[in-house]
């Protein structure tokens, strides 16, 4: 579903995603962990089409994202760091001109997407309110909302559950988790309990490379009882770093 070979990106002199390769496949919740600065949100916006690679490709769904963008994009449902959203609108408003921008014409059809993802998000107590008067949950769920609009086959979401309080994050995991069946999921955390949770593979990436791809098992059993970034400080030690 999701396929990056060799994926390069420079900013300037900076090069800050050097060499990425995994793939994921339906069924698979992917997460993809690293400390501040690692190359997570870069990659992931390559993988979007958002940002164009340096050297390397990303393809989706057999879609390569530099050769037919509009076939990949199609394909992928993208929640951004920081969830963007334009305030003024209400939620039905904002969701309406998502799925307009997907292609859905006919009112029929986005009535039926909206209703779907208003319920899967819980958004229906304040799907008539703008979206600046709503808490921080629920604009990450508006987020998600917009992401899963089109039932994409592959999802990018970059930090979900940030910001959100225990309830909420347990709500929007147990989305995630139920959506990743059909779908191929990349996830951004920093929280271990998430990874845990619904992750059934890892990826660890520092300073633009891939440093470990295993199973939340595996990555947890390297420092029992330890948090995230001391399991980082532990993978970055140790003498097989390069
Ligand atoms: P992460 O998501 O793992 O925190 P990022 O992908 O955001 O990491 O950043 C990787 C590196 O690239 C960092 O050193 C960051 O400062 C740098 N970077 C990110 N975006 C830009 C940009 N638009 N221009 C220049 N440098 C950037």
């Amino acid at each position: 579903m999701v396929a990056v070979e060799n994926l390069v990106k420079d900013y300037g002199d900076l090069r800050a995603v050097d060499g990425v390769s995994f793939q994921v496949k339906k069924g698979d919740i992917l997460g993809f962990l690293g400390p501040n600065g690692a190359g997570k949100s870069t990659t992931m916006k390559m993988i979007t089409g958002f940002l164009s690679p340096t050297s390397g490709t990303a393809s989706v769904d057999g879609f390569d994202v530099r050769k037919n963008p509009l076939e990949a994009k199609s394909r992928v449902g993208y929640l951004p760091e920081s969830s963007p959203a334009y305030p003024e609108m209400t939620v039905v408003e904002f969701l309406s001109y998502v799925a307009e921008t997907r292609g859905f014409r006919s009112k029929d059809e986005v009535h039926n997407r909206l209703s779907d993802v208003i319920v899967k998000c819980h958004l229906q107590s304040v799907q008539s309110q703008s979206i600046e008067t709503l808490s921080k949950g629920y604009r990450q769920r508006v987020g998600v909302a917009q992401a899963i609009l089109h039932d994409p086959p592959v999802l990018i979401l970059d930090e979900p559950t940030d910001g959100l309080d225990p309830n909420q994050k347990h709500e929007v995991r147990k989305l995630i988790k139920a959506m990743s069946e059909d779908k191929a999921i990349v996830l951004s955390t920093h929280i271990l309990e998430e990874v845990e949770a619904i992750c059934n593979r890892i990826i660890v990436i520092d300073q633009g490379k891939v440093r470990v791809d295993e199973m939340p098992e595996e990555f947890k059993a390297r420092k029992p009882g330890s948090s995230i970034d001391e399991i980082f400080r532990e993978i970055t030690s140790s003498k097989a770093y390069a």
